[in-house]
Order: structure tokens, then sequence, then C-alpha cells
């Protein structure tokens, strides 16, 4: 019985994202394929290296990726549809148009990878053909080998998992997909085994969903065939983001370990494994360090828990992540925070160090307390604790947050708004040019002062306020020229919360985002928005939204901290939001907007604690709006298509309006909306801003003709479907010129 090190996966995108850069640089054309190659395998390497400096035995190899490590696989298995083939382009191009689109072949669909914001490419079974094209995964094993002397753990989605998180087969036809799935995963294997690869995980994160009894047997089947395709390699299993739903039937399958993970698992995976007892001689590969948080471990802990599941086992024990590290940024070496915060941080290279010192710590008994003393530092802090705030939570126990009935809130709303039936507006960001990127970029490096900054930002709203008038909108926004992102630009400005430098982590493709940390309790501190929305009044008489983010938002879209639940956190957003909202109704501001585009993706992935959660979600958000004039006009803006497990929960808002980002999907929306029968104002996107195409009035007519429909035409607004931020200026005013034209004749239709 030995303790090892091993991990899972560690982030690609390199310590100053320079995947991304060389991604995004191969696109433009400004890269050669050649040189973009070089770069990316010195990023392969280089993440291996510091793993195999960090002292970890068992290194993944097969998590790196050129885009996705889901994709990799359809790739690696021809499932590439039909739609990408036949055209001249380099594989490399092929590659790329599955992920991206081409002239003529619509994207793949991007999703979800679970509970997580990070996003795989949906793998299609429609017009494919699978057979073992490629092996990608060989070719890193190779040079991690060659190179490095590495004999890295091959990992890679397994066969149930990337059939059941895929499309384009009807449901009863999922269980033969996964057994034609088997021998080409055997083929595979067989190719590692040959060239003398120990060990191959395949991540199974489906077993954490309760699975029919047919796939049971397709998988359990399967995997006997896989593990007879290995005459030396051996098998991990690995799980991840919960506890496996059914332990017995997932700890029978015959390979030689399994990965679990004791974080996200609420305990159960200790419990089961007490009960139900671990299989002789196997390896357990226990995630015990949080792969998803930015925290250190509390080591002294950690290691008796350890220890206590050695005790439970009689073969080896790895320790490692609870998930693949790709969830977290690179490292906390380059940053600049205030010192009691930056000694409790651990990102992806510290959290190796972690495994490193568990691996060595437990066999020579080794003490933790040095190492544990930043931390419980860190965790006494006075700048964590804020007791009002405390105080403040506690009394919501008794607070419903519920405004007077609807009704009585839009009449009086209309009395003071005189909006035009479907009134036009947009959901708040206007195009972030370069030069708004350099002008900010300036100001952050000191080269201009904070007084020429905003003015620059003054101009930019002036501008805007302008162009929105000549285009004859009703409700106007100010633009959102001073925030680089929803969430970063309130982590800044809130108490508890703190925005690092580098703490990018993938989100999709070559997307990073930056999620701040929130370290404590949150508070407001000064207002944050009221500036720049009584500027933007100021320069007109049509009615200008304020603009904030929504605390579930802030929330799912940050690391939290390590020591409040969801609800207490989302309610201290919610009540500085709040605060913020009141202060905007002080200064004049008749609509207000709280985005609340994130609420979806907090679900998780247990059936039973999603109805708490979205109770819990909906709560904060009301919090947030708790208190203003029944005349004051609350909004929201979500961004995503799959609205019927959720249509309880926007009901739940309350908000006077909704805007849904919806153009692709919104035959299927309004049915929902259809079936709910909702009595409040929506305004479902007319065009989908997401492509640079300037939409045609006909298509806005007849998607308001299909609203109609369904919903009465004094609840609908007319809007793009999401933030015109990503537009060019010129694509943003031409769309807007035709959804106005579009209104305009609909209204005169009527
Ligand atoms: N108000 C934000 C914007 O317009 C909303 C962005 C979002 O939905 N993600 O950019
Ligand atoms: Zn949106």
């Amino acid at each position: 019985m030995t303790v090892y090190s091993s991990n899972i996966g560690y982030p690609r995108i390199g310590e100053k994202r320079e995947w991304k850069k060389a991604l995004e640089s191969f696109w433009e054309g400004t890269l050669e394929e050649k040189e973009f190659k070089e770069e990316l395998d010195r990023l392969f390497l280089e993440g291996i290296r510091v793993q195999k400096e960090a002292g970890i035995t068992h290194i993944p190899v097969g998590d790196f990726s050129l885009y996705d490590h889901v994709l990799d696989l359809l790739w690696t298995f021809d499932l590439v549809p039909d739609r990408f083939k036949n055209v001249n382009k380099t594989p490399l191009e092929t590659y790329y148009s599955m992920a991206r689109g081409t002239d003529g072949s619509e994207a793949m669909t991007m999703t979800k990878w679970f509970n997580t914001n990070y996003h795989y490419i949906v793998p299609e079974f429609e017009n494919v053909t699978p057979s073992l094209k490629e092996n990608r995964f060989l070719d890193y094993w190779k040079k991690a080998k060659q190179k490095l002397g590495v004999n890295g753990k091959v990992t890679l989605v397994g066969p149930a998992t990337l059939v059941l998180l895929g499309k384009g087969y009807k449901e009863t036809e999922k269980a033969s997909w996964i057994q034609r799935l088997i021998p080409l995963y055997q083929q595979l294997l067989q190719q590692l085994d040959a060239e003398g690869v120990e060990w191959v995980s395949l991540e199974e994160p489906i077993f954490t969903s309760p699975l029919d009894q047919e796939v049971w047997k397709v998988i359990e089947n399967g995997y006997a065939e896989i593990a007879k395709s290995c005459k030396n390699t051996k098998l991990l299993l690995q799980t991840y983001y919960e506890a496996v739903s059914d332990y017995k039937k997932v700890l029978s399958l015959p390979v030689d370990g399994f990965g679990l993970d004791f974080i996200h698992d609420k305990g159960e995976t200790k419990e089961q494994l007490k009960k139900w007892g671990f299989p002789k001689g196997k390896v357990l590969a226990a995630g015990v360090i949080d792969g998803r948080n930015v925290w250190k471990a509390n080591l002294t802990e950690t290691s008796a828990e350890v220890k206590e599941l050695l005790n439970l086992i009689d073969g080896d024990l790895w320790v490692q992540p609870s998930s693949s590290l790709l969830h977290v940024p690179v490292t906390a070496e380059n940053e600049s925070l205030p010192s009691f915060l930056e000694g409790a941080l651990s990102f992806a290279k510290e959290k190796l160090g972690e495994l490193k010192a568990l691996e060595s710590g437990i066999e020579n008994n080794t003490s933790f307390k040095d190492y544990d003393k930043s931390f419980e530092a860190f965790v006494a802090a006075p700048l964590r604790h804020n007791h009002k705030v405390q105080e403040e939570i506690k009394e919501l126990a008794q607070l419903k947050a519920t405004r007077p009935p609807y009704e009585l809130r839009a009449k009086k709303q209309q009395e003071k708004l005189k909006l035009p039936l479907l009134p036009t507006t947009t959901i708040g960001s206007m195009p972030q040019t370069k030069e708004v990127r350099r002008t900010r970029l300036k100001w952050r490096k000191k080269q201009i002062t904070d007084a020429q900054y905003e003015q620059f930002i003054q101009e930019m709203t002036s501008r805007w306020i302008d162009i929105q008038e000549d285009l004859g909108l009703d409700v106007l926004v100010h633009g959102e020229f001073e925030r680089t992102d929803m969430v970063e630009y309130f982590g800044e400005k809130l108490d508890g919360m703190e925005v690092t430098k580098f703490g990018w982590v993938q989100s999709y493709g070559s997307r990073c985002v930056k999620p701040p940390l929130i370290y404590g309790d949150v508070s407001l501190k000064e207002p944050m928005t009221v500036k720049e929305s009584i500027y933007a009044q100021s320069l007109t008489n049509k009615p200008v939204k304020g603009m904030l983010t929504g605390p579930v938002t802030i929330l799912n879209w940050s690391f939290p901290r390590h020591d409040e639940s969801k609800e207490v956190v989302m309610n201290q957003i919610g009540l500085a939001i709040r605060q913020e909202v009141l202060a905007l109704e002080d200064a004049g501001i008749a609509i207000i907007q709280i985005d609340e585009p994130a609420l979806r993706e907090g679900l998780p992935l247990r059936e039973e604690e999603k109805e708490g959660y979205l109770k819990a979600a909906a709560y904060a958000f009301r919090l947030s709006a708790y208190g203003v004039k029944d005349e004051t006009q609350i909004h929201t803006h979500m961004c995503y298509s799959n609205f019927n497990e959720i249509m309880n929960t926007i009901d739940d808002l309350d908000a006077d309006v909704i805007s849904i980002e919806t153009s692709r999907s919104h035959g299927r929306l309004l049915q929902a909306f259809e079936d709910f029968h909702y009595e409040k104002e929506i305004g479902l996107g007319v065009y989908d801003i997401h492509s640079p195409q300037i939409p045609n009035e006909e298509d806005i007519i007849s998607n308001i003709r299909a609203s109609l429909r369904v919903l009465d035409e004094k609840q609908f607004w007319v809007n793009p479907d999401c933030g015109l931020k990503t537009r060019k200026e010129e694509e943003a005013i031409k769309s807007l010129q035709v959804l106005v034209k579009a209104t305009k004749k609909y209204r005169a239709s009527l």
C-alpha cells in the first residue's frame, strides 16, 4: 500500500494565455501552421514539465488540446459529421471548422460541461462513420516520453459519457451507440498498450447521474471488452463533480483503479466506501484537493482524511485533485494581491505542490501545521468579516422580499413611462471598439489620468445616446463602456471580492474568463454605476435603463469563498445590489435591469438539489430589487435557451420585464411561455447578435408575429437577443435600424 500523487488535467492556456494568442493568430492567418504547431507543442510540454518538476507521479496526457478534449476524441474516432468533409481543407482547418463553422457548414454545438463554465463540443451521432483515424492521444504520450521521459497517464473521455452527452440519435439508440464505440476504444487502447503506456484513465463523469438498466448492460459488457484489449496497460475509471450515483455498479467494472471525487460529493463517497467496501488490490485515486476552487487546502485535515481512506482499502492510493485543474487559473505566482489574500491562494501549479506534499508527507508523518498557517491567518483576517452584513443576513429569515402585485405595478409603470406598444430597447452593452479597449488599457497603465479616462467614457456614452435617439429606440442604455466584463466590474468595486491579474480560465475555444475571488462577506463600499447612469440620463428625455449584474450571476461567475453556503453569499450580494438599485432610483432612474445570464448554470447536478437552488436564486434576485417603488420598472436578462425547467423560477424572479436570448430557438421558447401562461412582459430577442450578419426586416417581423401568437401585444418588447459589445459599430447601428423599422411597420399594422 503506497501513496502516490496524480493529476487529472492541467490548464492548457499557459501562464499568460499564450495558447489563446496562438490559436487566434493562427485563425487570423498571422501565424503559419508550422509555427503554430510548434508553439502548441511547446505549451503542451511546458505543462508536462511543470508537473514533472513538481514531482507528480501520474501525469495526465491527453488533457491538452488544440481546442477542446472532447473534440479531439471525436477527431480521433472520425466522428466528423459529413458536412465538414469533401471540402478542400487541411486536416487542421477541418478540425477547427467543426468547432467554429465555415461558410456553408454550421459549427457543431457547444455546451457547458456538467455544472462547470467549461464548454465542450457536443458529439453528433448523425451523418458520421466512426473509425480510429488519428490517435492524437498516443502522439501526445510519445512526445512527453521522448522529450521529457514522462510515461504519462493517458486520459480520455469514456464511451458512456461521450455518447450520453451527444446528440443525433433516438433515445432508444443510445445503448447501441455506446456498444458501437467499444471496438474503437479497444483499438485505441491496443495501440497505447503496444507502445508501453502504463495507465489509461477513462473519464466517465456521467456516472454521477442515474443511468438506466439497458445502458448499464452495455457499459458492463463494453468495459469487459475494453479491459481485454490491454495486456500491460492498466485502466483507471475516473469520475468527478459529484459522488457516483450507483457505487456498486461502478465499482464492479473490471478496471484496475477508480478515481472518485471526495470534495464535491458532500461526504457521500466515503460513506459508500465504508458501506460497500472497495475492491481488493485496486487503486483508489482519491480526489482530495479541490480542483474547482482557488483556496489552499488544509493539509492537516486532508492528510488525516487520506489516512482514513488508506485504512479502508488494501491497494495503492493516489492523491489527486477532485477534477481536472482546467477549472482553476495556472498560477498565483504572478499576482500582487493584498498579502492576507495572496497567502491563501492555490491555483493549478500550487495545487501540484499540495499533492506532492501529501504524497511524501503521509509516508513520513510530516506535520502540516506550518503550511496551514497562512490559510488560518486568512480565515481570521478582519477584512473578511463584516458584522453588519451578517446581521442583515440573519434578519432575512423574516423577509419574503416580494413586491406588490404585478398588475398594480404595471399600471403605475405605464402611467409613468408611457411607452408605445412593442417598446424597443437593447440589452445593455454597445460595441467595445479597439479604441475603448486601448483607452482602458492606457488608463490601467496610468498613461492617462482618471479624469481623462472618465471624459472618454462620457464621450462614448454621449455619442451612443445620440445614436440611439436617432435610431428611434424607446428605452436607451448608457452602453457599458466603463466595463470590461459584467462580473469583473462589480468584483472590483464590492467589498469582500477581489480581481486577479492573470487568473484566467478557459471558457470555450480560445475564450478565457477571469472570475473574481469572493473571499469574505460581500458589501457595497460606494455607488458603482450611479454616476454613469445619471450622466447618460441627463442627455435624453427617453428613459435610460440602469444596468447591473445580478447576485446569482456574480456568484456563479466568481470563485466562491470556502466557508459559506451559496445561498448566504447570493443574499449578501443581493443586499449590496439592492443598495445600488435604490441609489439609482433615488437618482431618478426609472428602469433598472439586473442581468442574470448565469442563473441556469448554477443548477446542481443532483435532481433533488435543483429546487432548493432555484428557490434561493430567485430569492436573492428578488432581494436585489426589493423596496423599489411600484413605478420603477425592473428588468432582467438571461442568455440560455432551455427554459422549460426553469419557467417557475423565471416567474418567481418577479421582474417586470425579462429579455431572453432566443433567436436560435424561438419556437421552443415560445412553447414554454405558452404552456406557462406567463403574464409579465418579455423581450424575446428578435435577431442573433452573435452573427455579424445584418438581420432582415421580414425575419424580424415574422419573429414578432410568431411571438404574438403566444404572447399578448401588451407584453412584448422588441430587442436584440444579447448585448452588442462584440459587434462592430456599424453592424450594431445597421441592425438596430432594421429592428426599429420592422417594429414601426408592425405597430402600424396593428
Ligand atoms: N448587459 C449585458 C450586456 O449587454 C448582458 C450580457 C450578457 O447577457 N451576458 O453585455
Ligand atoms: Zn445575454
